[in-house]
């Protein structure tokens, strides 16, 4: 440890960037389960997933076995125009809750599209244009995962095609405004555009859509039109690999002053954040060199680690992605209507799911209410303005701290800091006048989903 007072934020250089993503996955001794055909029920191999993704991003997805995967020079050069990102020691935080935990958050929401995602997206859309792709097609819910692709594709000149949720098209129109200025075709879901979009308006006139139906449609989108192919922006084991990069910094700036955490926390949605923050640490912990806490946050209302069954599932609500093994709570599971912190996606990445199943991993689920007390104590000692999902493990980390209070025990805590709440301010102002409550979905509702779960021999 060096005596050197560890400052505010800690910037890597541009050449310290790294080189490769790392895979966790080839450190796993139990891998995670293969992706199974939702027809047949057979594993999907290279040829089977061709259709709907780009070739080198299946080869990621199948790979459990390269340890290190290049980040391809455009990649880096993209990263370059909003990383390093910082990783911040929370002094002023600390201050506040009179905590002898020493706190620092990995902060990745300065860039436009205000999040993580675009970590992801950019490596997407590079593997596409590589491939001499005309566009990609994806769903979008509240907007970030879009107006990430917009950009990554605007940047690389490649047509993007988004369906979004409609309740979300109309009640964020910021968002979408966002992605029409990066050059994105955003259209609400379900539309009068695909098969599945005009079969769900006929049985369901007046819908407002669901994520599992843009799902549905923005794959029909991409099969059906030469050229195109589907992306997404979580839960897949590409998307962690890609997020590793943050935490190959994060290790990479602790490292340089010595420091150790004890406790590693991430919000978990389909899991893309959190996997990567922790990748290179989980790779110590699986190969025996160092041992950490590691702690998955999600909302008591979409509870799908500590709550959901482990099992091969539906990505999709429409039932045409692969299916995965995962801890699900099933794909037909929608949170309560009064959920307004995000993360509500029904499954959990199987690369997380199977290091949770083994052991390897925490999870806590948090009601949003006190997700959203975490977010304004953090605003007004912090400065910045937190994501909702990111806000889930601001508050995991403040009751980590709380708990040093009362032991005494000085612990290094890390957590991630996915993003900014800009364009989250109708949850903010939901809490601010007392309107905002707490769902937690009862075992009878759960039952009746994981009664639906697929039947998948062995
Ligand atoms: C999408 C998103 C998440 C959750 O997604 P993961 O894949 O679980 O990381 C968390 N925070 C922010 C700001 C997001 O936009």
């Amino acid at each position: 440890m060096t005596t050197e007072k560890i400052p505010y934020k800690t910037y890597l250089a541009e050449e310290e960037l790294p080189r490769t993503w790392y895979n966790v996955r080839a450190d796993m001794k139990v891998k995670p389960a293969p992706l199974l055909n939702p027809a047949t029920g057979a594993p999907m191999g290279f040829e089977d997933l061709r259709p709907v993704f780009c070739d080198e991003l299946i080869r990621q997805e199948l790979d459990n076995d390269t340890r290190e995967i290049p980040i391809p020079e455009e990649i880096r050069n993209f990263y370059k125009m909003y990383r390093p990102s910082p990783l911040v020691r929370a002094y002023c935080l600390e201050e506040q809750l009179q905590t002898p935990a020493k706190i620092y958050y990995k902060f990745e929401g300065n860039n436009t599209s205000g999040s993580h995602k675009l970590n992801s997206a950019i490596a997407q859309a590079y593997y596409a244009k590589n491939q001499g792709l005309t566009g990609v097609t994806t769903e979008t819910g509240a907007g970030q995962w879009g107006t990430a692709l917009s950009m990554a594709c605007a940047y690389l000149g490649l047509d993007c095609r988004v369906y979004m949720v409609k309740v979300s098209y109309e009640q964020k129109p910021f968002r979408r405004e966002v992605m029409r200025t990066y050059g994105a075709a955003v259209t609400p879901s379900p539309s009068m555009d695909t098969e599945v979009g005009r079969k769900i308006l006929a049985e369901h006139p007046g819908t407002t859509g669901s994520l599992g139906c843009a799902i549905s449609e923005a794959v029909e989108a991409a099969v059906s039109r030469p050229g195109y192919r589907y992306v997404l922006g979580s839960v897949l084991n590409q998307v962690l690999l890609h997020q590793s990069v943050i935490g190959l910094e994060t290790k990479t700036a602790l490292d340089k002053y010595g420091v150790q955490p004890d406790i590693i926390i991430g919000c978990a949605g389909g899991g893309s954040n959190l996997g990567g923050l922790i990748s290179p640490f989980m790779g110590e912990k699986l190969r025996g060199e160092k041992d950490y806490r590691i702690i998955a946050v999600e909302p008591a209302s979409c509870p799908s680690l500590t709550r959901g069954r482990f099992a091969y599932d539906f990505c999709d609500t429409g039932m045409v992605c692969p299916m995965a093994k995962m801890y699900t709570l099933g794909s037909g599971f929608i949170p309560s209507p009064n959920h307004a912190g995000g993360l509500r996606y029904h499954g959990m990445s199987s690369v997380l799911s199977q290091l949770y199943h083994d052991g390897y991993l925490e999870a806590v689920s948090v009601e949003q209410t006190k997700v959203f007390e975490a977010a304004e104590v953090f605003a007004r000692v912090e400065g910045i303005l937190p994501a909702p999902e990111s806000s889930h493990a601001i508050r995991a980390a403040i009751d980590e701290a709380l708990k040093c209070k009362e032991t005494g025990k000085e612990k290094t805590i890390v957590f991630g800091l996915t993003g900014t709440g800009y364009f989250d301010m109708v949850a903010y102002e939901k809490f601010h006048n007392g309107q905002m409550s707490d769902y937690i979905p009862t075992d009878g509702e759960l039952e009746a989903s994981f009664a639906k779960l697929p039947q998948v021999p062995g």
